[in-house]
């Protein structure tokens, strides 16, 4: 039988983390699967750093060895500044969580960790085609999938949607809603020569915060680091710096990027002219609800808010997972299509919310006040640190919820009461930690640039 006359019991849109995943989980519970992913592997994606909670999926998938044999580097904690550099950075050691769970975690080139886990999925029985674009969904009920892709019409009795930021499904059903609060812009690109941490720092995912925008760099591999910048929409339009040069206006512009980069150089991969980035924007959205007849949501395609904390393929494959179970639960053992789709959807929430309330709060500069000085009653950072290790599956624990919400009550609190020292703050519009609004200038991305030049 060929995959245009076959019916499936699932289809998976995208071979991303989540939709292989998805995949490799049906496949391991005896589903007849296929995923269809419209470009040829590997191909490149942003998204470099992982959580520990990453780690001890890929363990339970048996992908441990296939994993480390790729090029990565260990990560054992994070590190936080301000863009001014007039503050000590606050390190965070994974290991300070509350709950000793053994794991470690990784910086990775995405290109080759994906490929490695849609191989891991054909392997494990999936019919996997490439180059195969979904373009349209023909019907969309439980037990009876139609949808059309490059080579024609295919059938199932469930769909589950890993298409990532093209979220196929939720533009099928009118269902995604951006958050425009969270209206960001991301220009990254990989270079050499970046300082690094010294020692057990070394693999340390670095964060730098200005008000205005902020900046990872996350070693990939022993020469290469991915740099990358996220600044909301309106300041970004408003410097008026070309988007293609946006990265490199905004390193020079801060002082500790500038430090960290005086001998960065750009690297593969990059079909990009020196000094320029990739972009993307309009990552901060939800597609709600997360399941409905017929089909599931995951990763990406459900939901995206921002990539602060290295949350995305961590929620990416859990979700994954749990769609998977959720698809056998329904044609292996017969339950409920509807109850098992609730669960789903509560899973999906209760795991995130942590997360998302964490990435809300960062744009506050109280709460990073509180982050940045590190330590406080009650073992409250732990808490912090076991949502930053993506230990929230199915759910938080008690221990964890309680002192995490005390954690953001405290964050609220330093608005009116200072809880911690306050810190100067640092804006890239300005360079300075001047607020813009007293030096705004319409013209200052046009003379930074020709002063860069
Ligand atoms: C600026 C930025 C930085 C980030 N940094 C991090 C980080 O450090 N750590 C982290 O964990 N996450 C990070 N993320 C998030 C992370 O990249 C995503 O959460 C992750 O890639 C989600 O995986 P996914 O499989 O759901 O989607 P994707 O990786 O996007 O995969 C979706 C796949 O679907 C395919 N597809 C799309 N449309 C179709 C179609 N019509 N037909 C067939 N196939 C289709 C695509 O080709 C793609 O391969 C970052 C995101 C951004 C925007």
């Amino acid at each position: 039988m060929t995959c245009e006359t076959m019916k499936y019991d699932a289809i998976v849109l995208g071979g991303g983390p989540t939709g292989a995943t998805a995949a490799f989980e049906m496949a391991r519970r005896d589903l007849k699967v296929l995923l269809l992913e419209k470009s040829e592997f590997p191909r490149f994606r942003i998204g470099e750093s992982f959580l520990p909670e990453t780690y001890l999926q890929l363990k339970d998938m048996g992908l441990e060895q296939a994993f480390l044999e790729l090029p990565h580097v260990e990560k054992l904690g994070g590190s936080f500044m301000l863009g001014h550099g007039q503050q000590e950075p606050a390190d965070f050691w994974f290991q300070n969580g509350l709950v000793n769970r053994n794991s470690k975690s990784f910086n990775i080139e995405r290109a080759p960790f994906d490929a490695m886990l849609l191989d891991a999925a054909r392997d494990a029985g999936v019919d996997v085609l490439q180059s195969e674009k979904v373009t349209g969904i023909t019907r969309l009920e439980d037990d009876d999938v139609e949808i059309v892709s490059t080579s024609g019409v295919k059938k199932a009795r469930f769909l589950i949607d890993a298409t990532g930021g093209a979220t196929v499904v939720a533009r099928h059903l009118g269902s995604k809603v951006k958050f425009p609060e969270l209206s960001n812009v991301g220009y990254f690109a990989h270079f050499t020569g970046v300082q690094r941490n010294e020692g057990d720092k070394g693999g340390f995912a670095r964060i730098v915060m200005c008000e205005d925008a902020w900046f990872w760099l996350i070693p990939i591999d022993e020469r290469r680091t991915s740099i990358g910048v996220v600044a909301d929409h309106t300041f970004a339009k408003r410097v008026n710096v070309p988007a293609a040069r946006f990265l490199e206006w905004a390193i020079k512009r801060c002082p500790v990027m500038a430090e960290m980069c005086s001998n960065a150089v750009a690297c593969e991969p990059h079909e990009l002219p020196a000094g320029t980035n990739h972009v993307e924007a309009d990552f901060s959205y939800q597609c709600k609800p997360y399941a409905g007849s017929g089909y599931f949501l995951c990763g990406d395609a459900a939901t995206f808010i921002d990539p602060v904390f290295s949350t995305g393929v961590c929620l990416g494959m859990r979700s994954g997972e749990d769609a998977a179970k959720s698809v056998a639960a329904i044609i292996k053992q017969g339950s409920k299509a509807s109850r098992v789709r609730r669960g789903f959807i509560r899973r999906a929430s209760t795991s995130s919310s942590p997360m998302f309330k964490l990435v809300r709060m960062f744009y506050r500069h109280q709460f990073r006040e509180l982050f940045l000085f590190g330590k406080g009653p009650l073992s409250l950072h732990g808490a912090v640190l076991e949502v930053l290790r993506g230990n929230v599956f199915p759910k938080p624990r008690f221990g964890v919820t309680w002192r995490f919400n005390l954690f953001i009550f405290f964050c609220w609190l330093q608005r009116y009461v200072n809880v911690t020292p306050s810190l100067e703050k640092f804006w890239l519009e300005s360079g300075s930690t001047e607020s813009p609004a007293r030096t705004r200038k319409s013209d200052l991305g046009e003379k930074e640039m020709k002063l860069a030049e």
